[in-house]
């Protein structure tokens, strides 16, 4: 028997279409959560991640099971698309050796989220990306992400005015 209620994938995909032009903050996920607080909603017969979801709605496709969804933030409930990048298994263990996460227990989230002004400072920089990685403790390839505006596109019509105002 078909159900015509809607699905809680149906809603994410029209929370993320309804906010795309409004996503700065973490975007948390009330619903159903794994053991390791990553949500999780019913599609089709299997169970998905909600953060893989978003990033895959982000990029158009569905990602391979190979690639990683990438927390920006290091919030596992947040499924903000932006907050979120596609990641390899080595350049993950990368960025979480890089922030510490592995050796400090408790860390906020806070003190590793780049904030609108350190995301335009790496954006504009003209320092090699290996160095701008180093000082904001991220992997080179989400500096690459930032520059190439594949991230943090929210931030694009501020970009627009930083741009006209140099
Ligand atoms: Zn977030």
């Amino acid at each position: 028997m078909e159900s015509r209620r809607i699905t809680q994938y149906e809603q994410l995909l029209l929370i993320l279409e309804a906010r795309k032009y409004d996503l700065n903050e973490c975007l948390i996920w009330f619903g159903n959560k794994d053991k390791d607080g990553y949500g999780k909603v019913r599609v089709g017969n299997s169970q998905k991640k909600v953060h893989r979801l978003a990033l895959g709605w982000k990029h158009d496709r569905e990602l391979t099971k190979t690639e990683l969804a990438c927390h920006s933030c290091d919030n596992p409930s947040c499924y903000n698309p932006y907050h979120l990048w596609v990641g390899t298994s080595a350049s993950n263990n990368q960025d979480m050796y890089a922030k510490g996460r592995t050796s400090t227990i408790g860390e906020t989230h806070h003190k590793t989220h780049l904030g609108e002004a350190d995301v335009l400072y790496i954006k504009y920089s003209v320092l090699p990306r290996p160095e701008l990685a180093n000082m904001y403790n991220i992997t080179v390839t989400a500096v690459g992400y930032i520059q190439n505006g594949r991230n943090w596109k929210s931030l694009n019509q501020k970009d627009r005015n930083h741009a006209r105002l140099s």
